[in-house]
């Protein structure tokens, strides 16, 4: 049997420059956030880096605002994998509550990121959150912002770009001031059994938009949360396919056609979290999960700026 015996169907794929299909990435976020002042490399976040890509990883996810760009382009330099082999996701910060923007402008923002990977192109660029204040921004609205990465993939500084956390109304309005080519092409959101929409239709309307759906923190109902209504569903699962919590909960993310960033410490955990294309969840397990999730929401990160999204 191949590894690839059930293949998923996500809304979008896109490919390495080396031509290898994306697949499931390794973040460095959450856990591994490193506060705005630390100039000095973490080396523990480099191994681990070069861990994941030692076993099969070849999607990194940073952003400006984890501070850790500088790690991923140490672990890109020593892990001896060609450039084109990897895909390396970073994201603009434009500030969040009474923290201002990191980069004076979003060039300067895209230009330290290459700077700090130590690449001259970025596969895909994202910004990271639409709740932008002009005042955080020193002065760039969504639109100029986005503006700005579509003259970027002109001059080839990235090859693919989107946006994090959006709901229908911020793509849309990106969209009234984009000719089609420069739609934004992924949306990463929260999303797993507890949260299956980080706002209104949000995966339905990406989806069937063209745009890819990828999942941060797919993992909550097995790691942020205790005891909870899906744990001895889970545990059936596990019995029945000889796989983990953490497994089965990527899967289910993989069969809504959405692509998850997880991220672990472990090496067993950094190792099993790929081996999740051997085996499908059935439509009734499938829905089950949907259906549990749906009656016990939870959300992890931004509550009060989806209030009302
Ligand atoms: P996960 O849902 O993968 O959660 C990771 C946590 O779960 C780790 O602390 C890990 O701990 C634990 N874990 C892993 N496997 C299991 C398991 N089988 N059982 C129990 N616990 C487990 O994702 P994250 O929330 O970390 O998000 C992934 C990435 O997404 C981030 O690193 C970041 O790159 C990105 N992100 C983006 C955001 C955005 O706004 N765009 C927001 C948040 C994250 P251990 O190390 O012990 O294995």
């Amino acid at each position: 049997m191949t590894s690839h015996t059930h293949p998923v169907k996500l809304s979008r794929t896109f490919k390495t420059k080396a031509g290898d299909e994306l697949s499931i990435g390794t973040g460095t976020g959450t856990k591994w956030k490193k506060d705005s002042k630390l100039d000095e490399i973490n080396q523990e976040l480099v191994d681990q880096i070069l861990l994941a890509i030692k076993l099969g990883y070849r999607h990194i996810d940073t952003a400006e605002v984890y501070n850790t760009q500088a790690e991923v382009g140490e672990a890109i330099k020593k892990s001896g994998i060609p450039r084109e082999q990897l895909w390396i996701t970073t994201k603009y910060n434009p500030g969040w509550g009474d923290i201002k923007a990191s980069s004076a402008s979003p060039q300067e923002s895209i230009d330290k990121a290459l700077k700090q990977l130590g690449t001259d192109y970025i596969d895909l660029y994202l910004i990271h959150q639409p709740f932008f204040t002009e005042e955080n921004t020193h002065g760039y609205s969504l639109i100029d912002t986005w503006k700005i990465l579509i003259e970027a993939k002109k001059q080839g500084k990235i090859r693919e770009i989107g946006v994090s956390n959006f709901a229908i109304k911020h793509l849309e309005a990106l969209k009234k001031v984009s000719e089609p080519e420069y739609y934004p092409v992924v949306n990463q959101i929260e999303s797993h059994p507890f949260l299956q929409d980080q706002s209104k239709n949000i995966t339905k309307y990406s989806q069937e938009n063209g745009i890819l759906v990828e999942a941060f923190s797919p993992l909550t109902p097995a790691s942020r949360l205790d005891a909870n209504p899906l744990t001895d569903y889970l545990e059936e699962l596990v019995k029945k396919y000889n796989k983990t919590p953490g497994q089965l909960l990527l899967r289910y993310t993989l069969q809504r056609g959405i692509l998850p960033i997880t991220t672990s410490a472990k090496e067993s955990r950094i190792k099993e979290s790929l081996d999740v294309f051997d085996f499908e969840l059935t439509k009734e397990e499938f829905d089950k999960i949907t259906e549990i999730g749906n009656a016990n929401p939870h959300r992890v990160f931004f509550h009060e700026a989806f209030k009302d999204l």
